[in-house]
């Protein structure tokens, strides 16, 4: 067998994506287990590399990740199989409901699954009857026994929307679907050849670009901001590179979606969970602005979640706008996310300073009202003050019903934050030593989540 099963994928991964696609192969990351450097290629090594057509990844632990390279691969407890299904102390019984050999796939133009097994084979939630040949599709849950014990997904490689990666970058990734859109592109998953370890690669096409004032330097400002920036905190850069239709950025996957879905789908967070999360916001805009940089688009949207977890690490993302502090360019755009922009930036036009680090310390007040409310401070109304005017008088609409469960202290590190003047609002220094961020249980959970 040309490909074997590498023991065990790396990073995490799972579901995320704006695409919201909710497909099976999102649930792998959760489940997936330490890489064991043995069982990878080496990197260098990809020139008689045979192109796999498809990836088989696990979604219950243990279960090994295996690239498919050849026409057809046997699935079972079985050793003389070309996947052996792995033991599970915890749970002999149910290893004991898997077959010797317990189905197979194959290719005969389109990828083919068949059942072989004594209790069934489930393709995405349906039972296949023993002998039947069906089309496998891409990012199909295989379930051993019963309907719910989903072992495995696959990912079709032959289908990957006509996107083309660059010369730099195709024998070392592989797409499999996309995760989300941003105002100049596309953000695709994709998987490292060898380690099949997760990655997101930003793909930015340069006829969108054209349409740009400065075509290219925005996704070069962004790549080189992003490469000087190491914090636990901030999606990790790994490489940059471009043909004559696209610029690609390859960055750290973040499974877990972006925070805005995380606050839709539970309205508000409360109050425990807001802190968790905005406490570790906090900490990358003040590394970022330490480190002389404005984000300018800070917003929910903006930030990623590591994982699934009920108190996920969190990554600051999207570094499109983003500007060195004192660069003259930094002062006089109007850029980034009506609800998200503070006063001095809507009237930039006026100003004879212009802005600074301090309007991402106003769009850190929005976010923390967000979480803790489910809701934007400023609302967009048909009659009435526009949403610019709610900005610059700062007309905050605290639900009282809403707001009568949380506490006085967050509603006063809030209020610091979104305080017009930019001179007088919280810093991200004074926002860290506000009463109610000192919470030590909150502080030492990140501390470890950061060191895992
Ligand atoms: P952006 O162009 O950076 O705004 O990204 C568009 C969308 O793609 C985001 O809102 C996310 O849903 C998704 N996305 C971007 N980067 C990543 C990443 N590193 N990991 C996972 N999803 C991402």
């Amino acid at each position: 067998m040309a490909s074997g099963p590498s023991s065990g994928p790396s990073s995490g991964a799972g579901t995320s994506s704006s695409a919201g696609t909710g497909s099976s192969a999102d649930t792998v990351s959760t489940q997936r287990t330490e890489p064991e450097c043995e069982s990878q290629e080496p990197r260098g090594d990809t020139e008689s590399r045979v192109a796999p057509w498809g990836i088989i990844l696990p979604i219950l632990e243990g279960f090994p990740s295996m690239e498919l390279v050849n026409t057809e691969y046997s699935f079972g407890r079985d050793f003389n199989c070309d996947y052996t299904f792995p033991k599970n102390n915890s749970e002999p019984q149910r290893y004991k409901t898997y077959s010797s050999r317990h189905f197979h796939i194959f290719l005969n133009g389109d990828p083919f699954l068949q059942d072989d097994s004594m209790n069934g084979t489930y393709m995405n939630g349906k039972l296949l009857s023993r002998d039947d040949k069906v089309v496998l599709p891409n990012y199909a849950t295989i379930a051993l026994g019963e309907p719910e014990h989903h072992v495995l997904t696959f990912c079709n490689l032959m289908r990957q929307d006509g996107i083309k990666l660059p010369e730099g970058l195709r024998d070392r990734y592989m797409i499999t679907k996309e995760l989300g859109t941003g105002v100049f592109g596309r953000v695709l998953l994709a998987f490292c050849v060898g380690s099949l370890e997760r990655v997101a690669i930003k793909m930015i096409p340069k006829h969108d670009l054209a349409l740009q004032e400065a075509p290219t330097t925005n996704v070069q400002a962004e790549a080189a901001i992003l490469q000087r920036l190491a914090h636990p905190g901030i999606i990790r850069f790994l490489e940059a590179c471009d043909s004559e239709e696209a610029f690609f950025i390859v960055l750290e996957y973040a499974e877990g979606g972006e925070l805005s879905q995380w606050v839709k789908r539970r309205k508000e967070l409360c109050e425990k969970r807001s802190k968790f999360v905005f406490y570790q916001i906090v900490l990358a805009v003040h590394y970022l602005n330490e480190q002389g940089i404005i984000h300018r688009d800070l917003k929910l949207q903006n930030v990623l979640l590591a994982s699934m977890a009920e108190e996920p690490l969190v990554k600051v993302t999207d570094f499109g706008v983003a500007r060195i502090a004192g660069d003259q360019s930094v002062a006089r755009t109007l850029c980034g996310t009506l609800h998200y922009l503070a006063p001095e930036v809507l009237d930039v036009g006026k100003s004879k300073t212009g802005y600074g680090k301090a309007v991402d310390c106003w769009a850190l007040g929005v976010i923390l009202f967000w979480c803790l409310s489910g809701c934007s401070p400023f609302v967009e109304c048909p009659v009435g003050t526009s949403m610019a005017e709610q900005i610059r008088s700062r007309h905050v609409a605290f639900d009282a019903q809403v707001w009568k469960t949380i506490s006085q202290s967050a509603r006063d590190l809030v209020t610091h934050l979104l305080t017009v003047d930019p001179s007088q609002r919280c810093t991200t220094q004074q926002a860290l030593e506000h009463p109610w961020l000192q919470d030590p249980e909150m502080k030492m959970k990140v501390q470890q989540l950061w060191e895992d």
